[in-house]
């Protein structure tokens, strides 16, 4: 049995929408990863198979390894076919915001759902929610939107109606988010969730595979390259690894290739903070990712340092400058929370 998570008023205020509305839109935010692009196929699979008009729409492109996700080709991309979603936006009756916070979050999207007159619900996981939304459905201390869209369907009293296809959705997602279940990913509820998925027919050990083991060659060897060049600051705890547009011009680099390169460092002993800077191809600028183990506060640093913000385990932020100065930036960070480091 799952513990009731969503408030119950939420729940039946979202059923009634769902009753009267013909179009329903699910919007998530830029870049997608595995759980915004899971928990929105998982809903869309779910709307889908009744008789109603559902799209998928995010902001811009997701990574390779995720486009075997059913349903995943009929995902609209808002920067390629900007004015067909930007009219499925406007004329929804319905439009679901899916694993994200705020409005900024959907980039040049945020503009045409503020304006649109449907009624709005956001089921999301992140710290401080904005209120944009009709409804708001917000759990940060639930590990992934995707797990949230089961228990959502669950309480609407409609598991039987959850697919093979949705279910792989969902698993997707909850798998993403917590790196394969290493981390946010103590709770029991999770696994019976996962078992409640299971029951579906989804191969697991599969979909783990086709996410995590589908990398060319060249983004091997990058990270073999990226990982000789790591820091390691063993007084305080923590390790960078950094990438330059030269390195990946070098390396082939496309999209995608350096994720989850930031969490490799933290399986040095005693390494509890790393650190992940990038320069961006399209930007002038340094894009900074962060990841800790156990209380390390990511977030507090990455507010502190890099204008940035995130979850107490995986933060991110932005830098104007050279990776030089970046480096050096970091390193006056860990000498402020060395206590924190050494606890
Ligand atoms: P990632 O390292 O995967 O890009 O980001 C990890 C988490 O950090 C994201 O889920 C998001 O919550 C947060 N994050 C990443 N970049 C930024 C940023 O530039 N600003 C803020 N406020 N949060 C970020
Ligand atoms: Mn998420």
């Amino acid at each position: 049995m799952l513990t009731k998570v969503i408030e119950q008023t939420k729940i039946d205020h979202f059923t009634k929408w769902l009753e009267r509305a013909d179009k329903i839109v699910i919007v998530s935010h830029v870049s997608p990863d595995g759980d915004a692009i899971g928990s929105s196929l998982g809903l869309w699979h779910f709307l889908d198979a009744q008789d109603k008009a559902v799209n998928v729409i995010v902001p811009n492109a997701f990574p390779d390894f995720l486009k075997w996700m059913p349903g995943s080709r009929d995902i609209l991309l808002y920067d390629r076919y900007k004015e067909f979603a930007g009219k499925l936006i406007a004329e929804a009756d319905v439009i679901c915001c899916l694993d994200f916070n705020a409005l900024k979050r959907i980039d040049s999207m945020a503009d045409a759902v503020a304006a649109s007159p449907a009624r709005k619900i956001m089921i999301d996981h992140h710290l401080h929610p904005e209120d944009f939304c009709d409804i708001t459905v917000s759990h940060p201390e639930i590990s992934s939107t995707s797990e949230l869209i089961f228990r959502l369907l669950c309480r609407m009293g409609s598991f039987s109606d959850i697919s093979k296809e949705g279910a792989e959705c969902i698993y997707t997602g909850m798998m993403t988010d917590t790196g394969g279940f290493t981390y946010n990913s103590n709770s029991r509820e999770i696994y019976f969730i996962i078992s409640e998925l299971l029951s579906k027919g989804i191969d697991k050990d599969d979909i783990y595979r086709k996410v995590y083991n589908t990398y060319s060659e060249s983004r091997l060897r990058l990270m073999g390259h990226v990982l000789s060049e790591m820091k390691v600051y063993t007084p305080y705890n923590a390790a960078l690894i950094s990438l330059t547009r030269a390195e990946q011009g070098k390396y082939d680099y496309i999209k995608g290739d350096s994720e989850g390169f930031v969490n490799i460092p933290l399986s040095i002993k005693n390494v509890c903070f790393t650190c992940f800077l990038r320069e961006d191809t399209e930007k002038q600028m340094i894009k900074i990712s962060l990841r800790s183990v156990g209380k390390f506060p990511c977030n507090k640093f990455a507010a502190d340092f890099f204008n940035g913000g995130g979850h107490l385990n995986a933060s991110g932020g932005e830098y104007f400058g050279s990776m030089a100065e970046a480096v050096k930036v970091f390193e006056q960070g860990l000498e402020k929370y060395k206590e924190l480091l050494n606890a």
